[in-house]
């Protein structure tokens, strides 16, 4: 039996000692890889653009942002953005091999940044409950009760196979242990936003997205689980809400998809009779 173990045990700290020899998924040599991520030497690694402080603190930018002390701006539908990068040349590769060469290889690797990036904001939430424009709940840890992802058109489905950000949002959901929902769906296209006015992308944006007809259901029934387990956690009376939605796209570039979402989403308010907060969680912030 101990040697069994033992044997067992060797072999594990073998495998952890081994230098893995793999093909980089990015630069396509072979070398040195990390442990921190799946599928990416240690060079590619060491030249992610992580945002680790956000200079802004609404739309996650990692360099000073004019856009959000713009008057009005205050009126978004939803609490903040946070990305896990800087949408540079680099990036920019990375994602394109995932969304539009259906390089599947990069899920996991996104995924497993994206849940950085989830966890830095964790941690920033927990420390500043108080966030500006968020509601303050009795004094529970911050958290949030489901995810959803911003959809894509029938017509890019079919192009392209799969949507990129429900894909990177279930894979999150997996990892935080949070329920996914399929929320939203997209009613027209839009072409490109960032080469148009804030007034043009406003308008752009009017009837987008629109509700899945059983999501709200599926948010009310999540939220009497959140009831249940706030009456066994805390002994509090009642779940009150806020009910925290995190939306995933897999970039943040005007904020005018996600708010347009977020709109959508903070239309379940009545339904669920508490207020509904949406943080909106990026791969990459342009
Ligand atoms: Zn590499
Ligand atoms: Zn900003």
């Amino acid at each position: 039996m101990i040697s069994n173990a033992f044997s067992h045990l060797i072999g594990h700290m073998h495998r952890l000692l081994k230098p893995i020899d793999e093909t980089c998924l990015a630069c396509g040599k072979t070398g040195s890889f990390t442990r921190e991520l799946p599928g990416i030497c240690r060079a590619c690694y060491r030249n992610i653009p992580w945002i680790m402080k956000p200079k802004c603190w609404r739309c996650g930018r990692g360099i000073g942002c004019p856009d959000c002390i713009r008057p009005g701006l205050n009126h978004r539908s939803f609490i903040l953005n946070r990305s896990a990068v800087t949408y540079d040349t680099q990036m920019r590769e990375w994602l394109a091999q995932y969304k539009y060469r259906g390089n599947e290889r990069y899920a996991p690797l996104l995924i497993e940044m994206m849940l950085r990036a989830y966890t830095l904001l964790h941690r920033e939430a927990n420390i500043h409950l108080d966030y500006k424009g968020s509601r303050k709940s009795s004094n529970m840890p911050w958290s949030v009760h489901a995810v959803t992802s911003v959809p894509v058109s029938g017509e890019r489905l079919q192009e392209r196979g799969f949507n990129q950000a429900e894909v990177l949002a279930q894979g999150l959901a997996l990892r935080i242990k949070v329920p996914y929902v399929q929320m939203l769906e997209r009613r027209r296209h839009t072409d490109k936003q960032s080469f148009k006015s804030r007034m043009d992308r406003l308008k752009d944006m009017e009837g987008v997205f629109g509700a899945l007809q059983d999501g709200p259901d599926m948010l009310l029934s999540i939220s009497n689980q959140a009831a249940e387990q706030t009456r066994s956690q805390m002994g509090a009376s009642l779940f009150k809400g806020p009910f925290r939605i995190l939306l995933i796209d897999d970039i943040y570039t005007t904020g005018s998809t996600i708010n347009a979402c977020a709109q959508v989403l903070r239309r379940c308010e009545p339904l669920m009779e508490m207020p509904v907060e949406i943080y909106s969680l990026t791969w990459a912030r342009s």
